[in-house]
């Protein structure tokens, strides 16, 4: 008997970052965007206790020890209900790792509803969605999908109408950037000036609600696009290289480094990831849209 559990990653199409809060964590206004890219998550009982596998292009960057975010799901899963976390975890990752497109807070929201369903456990949705906030600040949107604002460290969620589809193409990094270093390097950058409170932008939110690429394309943005940057010089070649490729906008995912180009339609899509595995400025070029829908029973 197992479960499989399949899990989109994220892009987010506004992440504003406000100052270090004491306890070192940063207020987010986030704006995430479910897309079409997924994490499989099975689980099966095993009787010689809590195991990880993964398969797919970035397996061997994957930890399949105690610190595997799906493991930790597992674990508190089971801590939560009184039993053991007996199980084997495997991970078909299709998501990049260390890419900024919450990878990991995917395999953990799908390790956690996989488990849930081996169990029996019977948690209730708010439930679930508790233990993915104490486990990550993204891993409540994964459980979700779809579109959300987060607000808090981005793990309070309040989920969002979308209008249409919109189409993604997505550069992968030759390298992963780690997301604290990314997050450190924006304190640098900010100090000595006022960190304003992050909002959500309500021209992002329009733009989702009336499914219009280039009212969003004209309205995206991120935060923590000029430490990721300053960490990774040569992502500005990849956003060049999307540009001139005709993408409507261009960023950088998250605490990245995989860049993110919002392009038109399913045919620019096509045009635009040829472009950029041409410009030789990444080590793999993705297309997805999105909204996904969250993490689900397969
Ligand atoms: P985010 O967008 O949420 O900041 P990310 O996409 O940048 O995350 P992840 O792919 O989640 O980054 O991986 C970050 C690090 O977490 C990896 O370098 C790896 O060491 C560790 N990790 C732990 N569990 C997993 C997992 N199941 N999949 C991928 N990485 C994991």
């Amino acid at each position: 008997m197992s479960v499989t559990v399949r899990v989109p990653a994220k892009v987010n199409v506004q992440l504003a970052v406000g100052a270090a809060r004491p306890d070192g964590f940063h207020d987010l206004a986030s704006v995430f965007l479910a897309v079409g890219l997924y994490d499989e998550v099975t689980v099966a009982p095993s009787p010689s206790g809590l195991r990880v596998t993964c398969a797919g292009p970035d397996a061997a960057e994957v930890p399949l020890d105690g610190s595997n975010l799906a493991a930790r799901a597992a674990e508190a899963l089971a801590a939560r209900y009184g039993r053991r976390a007996d199980v084997h975890l495997h991970i078909a990752k299709d998501i990049p790792v260390a890419g900024g497109m919450a990878g990991g807070s995917a395999d953990c929201a799908g390790a956690l509803l996989a488990c849930d369903a081996l169990w029996g456990t019977g948690a209730s949705r708010a439930e679930l969605l508790d233990l993915c906030a104490e486990l990550g600040s993204d891993v409540p949107f994964s459980l979700v999908g779809g579109a959300a604002l987060g607000t808090g460290r981005g793990e309070r969620l309040r989920e969002l109408e979308v209008g249409g589809v919109f189409h993604w193409v997505f550069a992968v990094a030759e390298r992963g950037l780690s997301t604290p270093a990314v997050f450190r390097v924006f304190d640098r950058l900010c100090e000595g000036r006022r960190v304003p409170e992050p909002v959500a932008s309500q021209d992002v939110l329009d733009a989702l609600a009336k499914g219009d690429p280039d009212a969003l394309a004209a309205s995206v943005s991120n935060d923590l696009q000029p430490a990721a940057l300053s960490l990774f010089p040569e992502l500005a070649g990849a956003l060049a290289a999307g540009r001139a490729a005709g993408a409507l906008a261009a960023m950088v995912s998250g605490s990245g480094p995989t860049t993110a180009f919002l392009v038109r339609d399913a045919e620019s899509a096509a045009r635009t990831a040829q472009a950029l595995r041409r410009s030789g400025t990444c080590r793999s070029v993705r297309m997805a849209s999105g909204p996904a829908p969250g993490a689900a029973l397969v």
